[in-house]
């Protein structure tokens, strides 16, 4: 392969380097070309490669079939036409020749998928607190840094009131709110929560952050990332602001030791074999739940609480995230 036309793997933090494999449309514009041109793969990379069934589909269209993943053995040009092709050998052992770099697309070496898509953190309407479902459409302040949110329900009871502006002001405690520059807004609207990709110093695998374990994030370039299986058989050691310490680092508590003595116990007489599972209280939040008035224990909200604590519009519980 040349290299040149190799992804970017000296440059961690050249976003175009962390890329998936792109493959452009045929009638796509020269910039896409030249795009397309850094997606090229390498021998060693993991690859998605797919199998059409059925008929064949129309240009540009993906048609049905499948995709199953291999490895790219050697990567070179299709002398009839000059396109990208790779011979591959895929999981199952077999290895095929001279596939199209439009039927391939680069997967992470360690979960096998290309895009690793986050749950979205869950959003709530600041008037109500009630949280907004992904697929309803809200409210949000405008400019690029959005803002304030409230559900339709909420807005629209705001826009109605005498003085919204004063009642946007009191929610926010800022004095430059007005409702006029609220824009709705739809689950197409929310920024995407995708991993980054980093690519492996020594084997030149590709991976994603979290898969890899890469925290490399303000490191210099300089700064060498090893995957675990180069760092396992072939000697290479992470530098220090890279390395990972191991979960029994982990400050322990009273909670923390006791589960993971009893399940060690547990395991033990269970005659399970396995290294020693670390339990740790990673989290501990004091919070409280605020009531609207319609909700209030007592008035037929959906909430019921014991006798002793009605009356209060706020309850308090503490939520712990325990990790093994
Ligand atoms: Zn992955
Ligand atoms: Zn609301
Ligand atoms: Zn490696």
């Amino acid at each position: 392969a040349d290299p040149a036309a190799a992804p970017p793997r000296d440059n961690k933090k050249d976003p175009k380097g962390r890329r998936p494999l792109v493959t452009p449309a045929p009638e796509a514009a020269q910039e896409t070309m030249i795009q397309a041109e850094h997606d090229v793969l390498e021998s060693g990379f993991c690859v998605s490669v797919h199998f059409a069934t059925g008929r064949r589909p129309p240009p540009g269209e993906e048609g049905r079939g499948d995709w199953r993943s291999g490895i790219v053995m050697r990567a070179y040009k299709a002398q009839v036409n000059d396109e990208q092709i790779y011979d591959i050998m895929m999981a199952d052992g077999k290895e095929e020749k001279a596939v199209n770099h439009s039927r391939c697309r680069m997967v992470c070496y360690v979960c096998l998928s290309d895009k690793r898509a986050f749950r979205p953190p869950p959003m709530f309407c600041e008037k109500c607190f009630a949280a907004i479902h992904q697929r309803w459409s809200y409210w949000e302040e405008g400019g690029d840094e959005g803002g304030l949110k409230l559900c339709k329900r909420c807005f629209s009871d705001i826009k109605g009131a005498p003085n919204p502006n004063k009642m946007l002001a009191d929610l926010a405690h800022r004095t430059n709110l007005q409702i006029d520059t609220f824009i709705e807004k739809k689950e197409k609207d929310r920024p995407e929560y995708v991993d980054s990709w980093v690519q492996c110093d020594e084997c030149h695998s590709w991976m994603h952050w979290t898969c890899g374990l890469y925290k490399g994030e303000d490191t210099s370039d300089e700064c060498l990332f090893f995957c675990d299986n180069c760092r396992l058989t072939r000697g290479k050691a992470l530098a220090a602001e890279l390395t990972v310490p191991p979960s029994s680092d982990l400050p322990e508590d009273v909670l923390s030791k006791r589960l993971q003595n009893n399940l060690r116990k547990e395991l033990k007489e269970l005659s399970v074999q396995c290294s020693a599972v670390t339990i740790r209280v990673v989290s501990n939040v004091d919070s409280v739940t605020k009531f609207e008035p319609a909700q209030q224990p007592g008035s037929g909200g959906p909430i019921k609480l014991s006798s002793a604590i009605t009356g209060l519009k706020t309850f308090p519980y503490r939520s712990k995230c325990i990790l093994a």
